[in-house]
C-alpha cells in the first residue's frame, strides 16, 4: 500500500516537472456525461496532485446536464450531494497556450466509482473482458462539419464529396490540425473531405478501449481549438443540416484471446472464429437495446436513414456500409487486422459509454455462446420487404422516443451497465424530446448544431 502510494507520489511529481518544463500553467480535466457533452474543471499546475488524488468537487447533476444547459433531475440525482472529479495523470497531454489536459473520472466522496461515470464503466467492461481472457482494441473515426462561429453554414465553392477540392479549400485549417495533433502526440491516420459540404473525417489508430476514448475527447478539443484559431467552429451534431448526410462516430474493435485474433484465422465466414462470431451475434442481438447509448440524442434518429452509410439496417456484412455492423477482413489492405465496425454510433453519444455498451454486448455474446447470424452481402435497401424479412434484416428505429423507451425497459442494458447510467441517459434524452416537441427539423438542427462542440 505504502509502496503504491509513494510510486503514485513520484509519478505525480515527475508529471508536474515535465509539464512545468513544457510551459504548462493550467491543467484541464474532463468528463463526458450522459448527454454526450464534455464538462471540465481546471486547476493551476501546482494543484496537479490534488486534482489527481482527492479530485475537485462536482455536483451529482453533472451526470444529467442537458444540451441546452438545463438539468434533467432523476429520483436519485438531486441538488444534494457531491462527487469528486479525479484526473488520470497517465493520460496527460500538453495542449498549446500553457494548458495541459487529462481525462477524468467521477467518484463518490468515499472513493467508490460513481455508478453513472461512463469512463469508469468502460474500465469495468474492459476489466471483465480481461478476466474472461479477452483483449479488446478500439479504433475511432471522427466526422464533423466546419461551420461559422455562430453555427451557420460557411460559404464555400462547390463541394466535391471525397474531393481534393475540400482539402485545398480548407488547407490552412487542416495543416494546423495535423500539426497540433502531432505536437500533442495524437497519431491521426488519415483525413479526408466527406460527403457533406464542409464535412471532414479523420481516423485514430486502435488502442485499449479507455485510452482510445480518451484520445477522442482530446482530439475533439483540438479540433475545437484549431477551428477557433481559423474563425470557425466544428459541429459534432449527428445531423447539423437536415436533408443531407449526418456525421457518424464509427467505432472499430478487434478481440484477441491468448494472442490469437478472434476475427481471423478460423473456419467461419472470412476466417471468423466461433468466439468472434458469438461477439458479433451478441451485438446484433442487443443493438436495439443499447441504441439509446449510441444514437439516443434528439438528432440521432434522423441521421439513421438508409442510403447514408450510417448503418441503419440491423445486420452484418463484409465491407457493407449499409449494415450496422460492417466486417473488415484481414489482409494486406488492412494492416490493423480483421475488425468489426459499429457504424450507427454518432458524435452526440458519450464515447466511453458507446464503447462500454458495444464491448459489453460482445462479451455477453461470447459468454452465452451466441451464433453468428447469416451475413448480408449486398445493400439491404435493394431487397424487397419480403426479402428483408426472409433474411431477418430490419431497419433500426429512428424515433427518439422509441429508442429511449426501449433502453429504459431493457433488462439487458440495465443488467450489463447498471441502472444509474440507464436512468441518467433516459432522463437527459427525454428532456431533449420535451424541449424539442414544437421544433421543425430545420429549427432542431440549427438550435443544437453546436451542442456537442467542445
Ligand atoms: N457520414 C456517414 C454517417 O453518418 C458515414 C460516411 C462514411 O461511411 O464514412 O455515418
Ligand atoms: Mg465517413
Amino acid at each position: 500500500m505504502t509502496e503504491i502510494a509513494s510510486a503514485d507520489e513520484s509519478a505525480v511529481a515527475k508529471a508536474q516537472r515535465e509539464l512545468e518544463a513544457a510551459g504548462v500553467r493550467t491543467v484541464i480535466g474532463t468528463v463526458v456525461n450522459a448527454s454526450g457533452i464534455t464538462l471540465a474543471k481546471s486547476v493551476p499546475l501546482a494543484r496537479l496532485k490534488a486534482f489527481h488524488q482527492s479530485g475537485m468537487g462536482a455536483a451529482p447533476v453533472w451526470h444529467v446536464f442537458t444540451i441546452d444547459g438545463g438539468i434533467a433531475f432523476t429520483d436519485s440525482i438531486t441538488p444534494v450531494g457531491d462527487m469528486r472529479l479525479k484526473i488520470d495523470i497517465g493520460g496527460l497531454r500538453v495542449l498549446q497556450g500553457g494548458r495541459a489536459w487529462a481525462p477524468g473520472s467521477l467518484f463518490e466522496q468515499d472513493g467508490a466509482a460513481s455508478p453513472a461515470c461512463a469512463r469508469g464503466l468502460l474500465a469495468d467492461v474492459d476489466g471483465s473482458l480481461d478476466e474472461a481472457g479477452y483483449q479488446a482494441l478500439v479504433g475511432h473515426e471522427l466526422e464533423f462539419f466546419l461551420v461559422a462561429p455562430d453555427g451557420s453554414a460557411l460559404e464555400t465553392a462547390p463541394w466535391v464529396p471525397y474531393g481534393a477540392t475540400g482539402l485545398l479549400d480548407r488547407s490552412e485549417f487542416l495543416d494546423d490540425l495535423l500539426s497540433v495533433l502531432n505536437h500533442t502526440g495524437i497519431p491521426m491516420e488519415q483525413i479526408h473531405a466527406e460527403y457533406g459540404r464542409n464535412q471532414f473525417e479523420f481516423s485514430l489508430p486502435p488502442a485499449s478501449p479507455v485510452q482510445a476514448a480518451d484520445t477522442v475527447v482530446v482530439a475533439k478539443i483540438i479540433v475545437g481549438i484549431v477551428a477557433r484559431a481559423h474563425s470557425m467552429q466544428a459541429s459534432f451534431s449527428p445531423l447539423p443540416f437536415p436533408g443531407t448526410v449526418g456525421s457518424g462516430a464509427h467505432q472499430h474493435f478487434s478481440l484477441h484471446k491468448n494472442g490469437l485474433p478472434l476475427f481471423s484465422g478460423g473456419s467461419g465466414p472470412h476466417g471468423i472464429r466461433p468466439e468472434g462470431g458469438a461477439a458479433i451475434g451478441g451485438i446484433i442481438a442487443g443493438l436495439p437495446d443499447i441504441q439509446g447509448f449510441l444514437t439516443g440524442s434528439i438528432l440521432s434518429g434522423s441521421r439513421l436513414a438508409p442510403g447514408t452509410w450510417s448503418g441503419a439496417y440491423l445486420c452484418w456484412g463484409l465491407e457493407n456500409r449499409e449494415a450496422s455492423v460492417r466486417f473488415l477482413n484481414e489482409g494486406n489492405s488492412n494492416p490493423h487486422g480483421a475488425n468489426v465496425e459499429v457504424k450507427i454510433v454518432d458524435p452526440s453519444a458519450n464515447v466511453y459509454l458507446a464503447s462500454a455498451s458495444i464491448l459489453a454486448l460482445a462479451l455477453d455474446g461470447m459468454r452465452t455462446g451466441r451464433s453468428l447470424p447469416a451475413e448480408v452481402p449486398g445493400d439491404p435497401g435493394r431487397l424487397s420487404e419480403d426479402e428483408r424479412d426472409r433474411a431477418n434484416v430490419r431497419l433500426l428505429s429512428g424515433s427518439p422516443t422509441a429508442i429511449i423507451d426501449t433502453l429504459d425497459k431493457s433488462r439487458l442494458a440495465r443488467g450489463l451497465l447498471g441502472d444509474a447510467i440507464v436512468d441518467a441517459t433516459v432522463a437527459v434524452r427525454r428532456y431533449e424530446q420535451r424541449i424539442s416537441a414544437d421544433l421543425s427539423p430545420g429549427e432542431l438542427a440549427e438550435r443544437f448544431r453546436l451542442s456537442w462542440s467542445i
